[in-house]
């Protein structure tokens, strides 16, 4: 099994196998490119740089697929979660057109992936259904259709859906496609490293001095590079993308059935937060994956809730589940105006990029990156450098910033000892709970495990100090403004932060 980033086990990490590497990082080696990130978009950005002929090397914090890549639902879209309605209003026409390209190629170039390397991740095509289930949601409809239309995509209403579901209108879309994205993943990886390509694991990417070559720090020592790429999903630091960024959470069921009814498709309704639907079969086993019931990141009083609904939402629409097989969460990045960030960093001189802001389109996303990124790197003209620049002037009516917590730094640093039996009456928590307690003037993130011992950690999150909540569904520490995540212990699982919680002895 594949470590994640999460305490629930997802569908893809219980049936893919580890990547063991070859290879160590030699510090005081110099690189042409360091990949920061071992998600789908810096292993994909990897060998195509190495392919190039560039001498690669690919850093993960803790093991290839740690990230959402390990939790996501890998559906393929051409048909994206920002509208090209949106994308028309907020860029102009011909931009949809480009992203639409962009997505197209995207699949194409997967598939030809898994014909090249011969991978066994179940790729398959789908058809792609939208339904509507009120008069507004219909009227929606009307304008998506016409605006994937206008944008090069061809969509037509269709009478059925493959789900047991009510509905008003539905258009379908062919073309999109399914497949195991961790097995794909770890096949991609097998090649990088097959072309020479460097991969080393449980090794963050700290920081970089703004030199020419560039002094990249790791956890094992220096390197040096003329580039550095963070494929980390949200780059670590500071910078403008995390005021660009929104940290979510989605939810996701893989489910068997009683019988062999699996709806074929890929199928979504329109409500806000929506619902996703698809099957995937792996090494015969057939599974239903729904998801939904996102909400943005550490803004949930009771992370279960999202669960008890989407179950419900499965059994009251479904009379044939066997069982939930899995359930699990991750986390994806919403852009502010809705497409993502892929090229320079913002405020970093020219040589080190980023590619982030994916929304729950990554996996589409990651290979159009590591395209975009590539031809940065190689100094190829390619539209869409111009089209996703992270650099982009582009604030939407209205936005300001998506930070809903204030990020005000902390006034109140945890200076004195408090005693075991002070905090154990003041706090309230059950074994596998954690909760942030206020003691005399101070607050104090405290988790109790299983065996009723406490760990208390400072709950400033140590990228820019608001205070962490604690999340049932995942086990973890989870930071409300930018979506850095801890475990219990402190120890991060999840950037921008790259400092683990500060311990408080007891
Ligand atoms: C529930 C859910 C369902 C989704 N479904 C879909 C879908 O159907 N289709 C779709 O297109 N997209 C989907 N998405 C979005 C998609 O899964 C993600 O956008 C995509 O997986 C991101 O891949 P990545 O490689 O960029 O990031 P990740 O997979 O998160 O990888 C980043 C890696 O970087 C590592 N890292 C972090 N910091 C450092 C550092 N400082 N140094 C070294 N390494 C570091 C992490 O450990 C991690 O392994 C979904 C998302 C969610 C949450």
């Amino acid at each position: 099994m594949i470590a994640r980033d999460g305490a629930n086990i997802s569908l893809w990490q219980n049936t893919a196998e580890p990547f063991i590497p070859t290879r160590n990082l030699s510090a005081d080696q110099t690189y042409d490119v360091v990949i920061a990130g071992g998600g789908i978009t810096g292993v994909s950005t990897a060998l195509l740089l190495q392919q190039a002929g560039l001498r690669c090397v690919l850093i993960e914090a803790h093991t290839l697929c740690f990230g959402t890549t390990g939790g996501t639902t890998a559906h393929l879209n051409t048909l994206l979660d920002t509208p090209y309605t949106t994308i028309a209003k907020n860029f102009d026409e011909e931009k949809a057109a480009l992203v639409a390209r962009a997505a197209r190629e995207s699949i194409n170039t997967v598939q030809a992936n898994i014909a090249r390397y011969q991978i066994d991740c179940n790729f398959e095509e789908a058809t792609g259904f939208l339904f509507s289930q009120n008069e507004k949601q219909t009227q929606e409809l009307e304008e998506i259709r016409k605006a994937t239309m206008e944008a090069g995509v061809f969509v037509s209403y269709t009478d059925g859906i493959p789900l047991p579901i009510q509905f008003e209108k539905a258009l379908e879309i062919k073309n999109q496609a399914k497949f195991h994205p961790v097995r794909y993943v770890m096949a991609l990886a097998k090649a990088y490293e097959e072309a020479g390509g460097t991969i080393v694991q449980n090794c963050r990417v700290m920081d970089t001095d703004n030199t020419d070559p560039l002094v990249v720090k790791t956890e094992a020592g220096d390197v040096r590079a003329s580039w550095l790429i963070y494929t980390t999903h949200i780059p670590p630091g500071v910078n403008l993308l995390h005021l660009r960024c929104a940290p979510y959470r989605s939810y996701a069921m893989a489910v068997r059935l009683t019988d062999d009814k699996y709806p074929a498709g890929l199928t979504y309704d329109m409500y806000d937060p929506y619902h996703y639907y698809r099957t995937q079969v792996i090494d015969g086993e057939q599974y239903l994956i729904i998801g939904g019931e996102d909400h943005k990141t550490a803004h949930a009083d009771n992370t279960m809730m999202p669960f008890t609904k989407l179950e419900s939402h499965i059994r009251s629409n479904f009379n044939n589940v066997k069982e939930i097989a899995y359930r699990w969460s991750s986390q994806y990045f919403e852009p502010a105006d809705g497409l993502p960030y892929i090229g320079h960093l913002p405020g970093q001189p020219g040589k080190i990029l980023v590619a982030t802001g994916f929304g729950g389109n990554g996996i589409t996303y990651s290979t159009v990156a590591a395209r975009t990124l590539t031809d940065i790197v190689l100094n190829k003209e390619n539209p869409n450098i111009q089209l996703f620049n992270p650099n982009r002037l582009k604030p939407i009516a209205g936005f300001t910033n998506f930070v809903k917590e204030n990020v005000d730094v902390a006034k109140q640093l945890i200076t004195g000892f408090f005693t075991k039996e002070k905090i154990h009456a003041l706090a309230d928590i059950a074994p596998g709970e954690g909760k942030v307690v206020h003691v005399e003037g101070h607050i104090i993130a405290l988790y109790k495990d299983e065996a009723g011992e406490l760990h208390s950690l400072n709950p400033r999150c140590t990228h820019l100090k608001c205070t962490v909540s604690w999340s049932l569904a995942e086990k973890c520490w989870e930071c409300p403004c930018h979506g850095a995540r801890y475990d219990f212990n402190g120890k991060v699982l999840t950037g921008p932060a790259d400092m683990d919680l500060q311990k408080i002895k007891l």
